[in-house]
């Protein structure tokens, strides 16, 4: 199937548009589930009312998951259908340069889209994904909903769970996990669990987290525990429902 697209560059919303576009693809590919299709629209909603921008609270939580991904024993970015499609090359990339896991973690878990996702990030230069085993359970979850890798996010200390579902970001955090989520409504309860919340687009949020670790690679551990006490969650989901109530449209 073609998925070529004619968008112009300065239509105004023109980075919205190709990031639809990739949705679209993800799902002819057998890699987005038509339920995110739906996380999609509910995002770009609340995208355009930020202005598409990442907002300075975002920045902030951006630095602090960065902060915690190098402190971390052992740190797992979790990726999803949505994720796969939009930025594949973003998640290898960030995974490089703090030493993460990358672990596939489906909602709807089936086996074809498992592997179809560990494909397409292998083509994007992972070399290791975790994910298929599903030998661990998430205690609380039922039974497809809760599996992970033992040696993946079932033993991880810092998980980055972009676009995660309620109930299973609350699983997490009872585990003891520090979690790290992107999610663009700071009222969904992912948001809310979660000691950082990165209200941001996952297309923008993945490379700025890349950006501050690579920044602050030659950084004392004093220093990161600094950043990551300093960041106060109460204040950056105050501060993005804030800038979502009070934006203009453009
Ligand atoms: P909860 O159970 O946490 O209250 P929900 O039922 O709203 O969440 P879903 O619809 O499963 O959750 O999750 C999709 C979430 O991901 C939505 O909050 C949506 O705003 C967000 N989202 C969708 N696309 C993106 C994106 N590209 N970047 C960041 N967040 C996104």
């Amino acid at each position: 199937m073609s998925h070529h697209v004619d968008v112009p560059e300065d239509h105004p919303r023109y980075e919205s548009l190709l990031t639809r576009h990739r949705i679209e693809a993800g799902v002819d590919m057998g890699i987005t589930s038509r339920q995110g299709l739906i996380a999609q629209g509910r995002g770009e909603a609340f995208d355009y009312l930020l202005g598409e921008r990442t907002i300075d609270s975002a920045e902030a939580a951006e630095r602090a998951a960065a902060a915690y991904l190098l402190l971390a024993e052992h740190p797992v970015l979790s990726v999803n259908g949505n994720v796969a499609a939009l930025a594949p090359g973003e998640v290898v990339e960030l995974a490089e340069v703090v030493g993460a896991d990358v672990e596939v973690n489906l909602f709807n878990r089936t086996e074809e889209r498992m592997q179809a996702i560990v494909d397409h990030l292998r083509e994007h230069g992972a070399t290791e994904v975790k994910g298929l085993a599903g030998d661990a359970r998430i205690p609380g979850l039922s039974h497809e909903r809760a599996k992970v890798d033992a040696d993946g996010i079932y033993d991880a200390d810092v998980v980055l769970v972009p676009l995660e579902d309620g109930d299973r970001a609350e699983a997490l955090a009872a585990m003891g996990k520090v979690e790290l989520v992107v999610d663009l409504n700071p009222g969904s309860r992912s948001a809310r669990v979660a000691d950082v919340p990165i209200v941001d687009n996952i297309v923008r949020a993945l490379p700025n987290i890349t950006a501050h670790a690579r920044a602050l690679q030659g950084a004392s551990e004093a220093e990161l525990r600094d950043i990551v006490e300093e960041f106060d969650a109460e204040w950056a989901l105050a501060d993005a429902e804030e800038a979502i109530r009070s934006g203009e449209f453009d």
